[in-house]
């Protein structure tokens, strides 16, 4: 990665914009995809040819107490009846699930996610699978069976219990390690707790462990991140996400808690962003994508080599032909021409669930265009390059014909350094990687029609 950047240019760049975890993005979906269309979705996508596998994400919305940054759908409650009651929303909505999709469809991949899904005792979670393996073909196997944990509320026999149920992968939130940080984000984890908590993983030989670490917090500074970095790698993870802090107030009413002007500046941002690529770099990881890093034995790695990486909501993933289905309140599901996602209120998701409805309250249906337009946003973020000749040919179109106002609009990007334009590629320069989702943002067709700014967090 690129060490020095003209301050201009992060100012030009830094706007609000879409992370791209899907094309078209949701503030575009509609209230006229509901109910009637995600049925008649999942049963047309059962037609699919080569058939598609399955990936389940489960949405556990509950959290013990409020982290500032978050921007996930979630409820504060210590009561964990409420966790046993919505275990059995979450069984009713894979009763009206499951037999909309052929029994055959392997389940290649299965997330639990929220909100903190080890808000669940072991016991609720032991009963959440049995409920799964009664409405799907899991491959335990050789799919990637992960759950997202909170080390503050991780005991060794919930640990040992996601162990006994088939999970193989662990993904656990530090974000920052500085006690400055973690005060002003109300998120209190010290380097201990999370090292007693990966230290089990560790012991318990889960296939793989990925930490998520935020930049961009406030207080944040090089010095004191530059210590978590060193921390992290002493953990040694299989991977590490360091994610953008986005600020969003207006759309996510307690971030009001963080004050702006405790938030490290663009200057600032970049240096921890060259900070964060150089250490990890020297590490022995490798960059994946927009945010990711990987030890180069791991397959994620191998995908962005063999340009097999595909991006979706749970981020990189080498599934790319597998039907995303989301159960739980706010959950997303996302086939291949399709998405959708469920209410947003529990008491509304618990009515749905309980009379056999799906949850599904808006959608959208993706025209040939928007799948175009979403595999070369793909190969952006993914590959870092676009393939002129081959790119399209699945859909029988040029390029260079179908875009040529886009690669037009690309002439900027090329002098400001961040792009080359070969004969047969378009090329991300290790400068451009720092822009991603502005070099994408090029292809959205609906920004243009809708420039709601406010909609997206900062591209820097
Ligand atoms: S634990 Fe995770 S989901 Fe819950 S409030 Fe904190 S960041 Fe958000």
């Amino acid at each position: 990665m690129t060490n020095h950047v003209d301050i201009g240019l992060l100012r030009k760049y830094d706007r609000p914009g879409p992370r791209y975890t899907s094309y078209p993005t949701a503030p575009v979906w509609t209230e006229e995809f509901g109910e009637k269309e995600a049925r008649e979705e999942l049963l047309r996508s059962n037609n699919a040819t080569p058939p598609r596998d399955l990936s389940l994400y489960f949405h556990i919305p509950f959290c013990e107490s409020l982290c500032y940054f978050c921007g996930c759908s979630t409820i504060i409650t210590r009561d964990k009846a409420k966790a046993e009651e919505y275990n059995d929303f979450l069984a009713r909505e894979m009763g009206v699930i499951a037999p909309l999709t052929d029994k055959n469809r392997k389940v290649v991949q299965l997330h639990l996610g929220g909100g903190t899904p080890s808000s669940l005792t072991s016991s609720q979670t032991r009963k959440l699978f049995r409920n799964i393996d009664q409405h799907f073909t899991v491959d335990y196997k050789g799919g990637e069976i992960s759950v997202e944990i909170d080390p503050r509320e991780s005991s060794s026999d919930y640990l040992e219990t996601l162990k006994s149920v088939g999970v193989n992968r662990i993904s656990m939130g530090v974000q920052d390690f500085d006690p400055a940080v973690q005060t002003a984000v109300h998120r209190i984890q010290p380097l201990e707790l999370t090292e007693r908590v990966f230290r089990k993983c560790r012991e318990l030989s889960f296939h793989s462990i990925n930490i998520d670490l935020i930049y961009g917090l406030p207080f944040q500074t090089v010095e004191g991140f530059s210590k978590t970095l060193d921390q992290i790698v002493a953990l040694s993870p299989d991977r590490i996400a360091v994610f953008n802090y986005a600020h969003v107030p207006w759309l996510k009413k307690h971030m009001v808690l963080i004050r702006e002007s405790t938030l490290p500046p663009p200057d600032v941002k970049f240096a921890l962003i060259s900070l964060i690529g150089e250490k990890l770099g020297k590490a022995g990881y490798r960059f994946i994508g927009m945010d990711h890093f990987a030890k180069p034995d791991d397959e994620l790695f191998r995908a962005q080599i063999d340009k097999t990486l595909y991006r979706n909501f749970q981020g990189y993933t080498t599934k790319k032909n597998a039907d995303l289905l989301g159960m739980g309140v706010t959950a997303i599901s996302m086939l291949n021409e399709a998405y959708w996602q469920n209410v947003k209120a529990l008491p509304d998701y618990a009515a749905r669930t309980l009379s056999g409805r799906i949850g599904a309250f808006r959608g959208f249906r993706l025209s040939k265009d928007d799948r175009m337009r979403r595999e070369i946003i793909s190969r952006i973020m993914c590959d870092l390059e676009i393939d002129r000749k081959n790119v399209l040919a699945p859909y029988g179109e040029s390029f260079d014909d179908y875009f040529a106002r886009e690669v037009g609009v690309l002439e900027e990007f090329v002098s400001d350094g961040l792009i080359e334009i070969a004969p047969d590629k378009i090329l991300i320069t290790s400068l451009g990687r720092i822009f991603l989702r502005n070099i994408a943002m090029v292809f959205d067709a609906y920004l243009k029609e809708a420039p709601k700014g406010p909609l997206f967090s900062r591209t820097l």
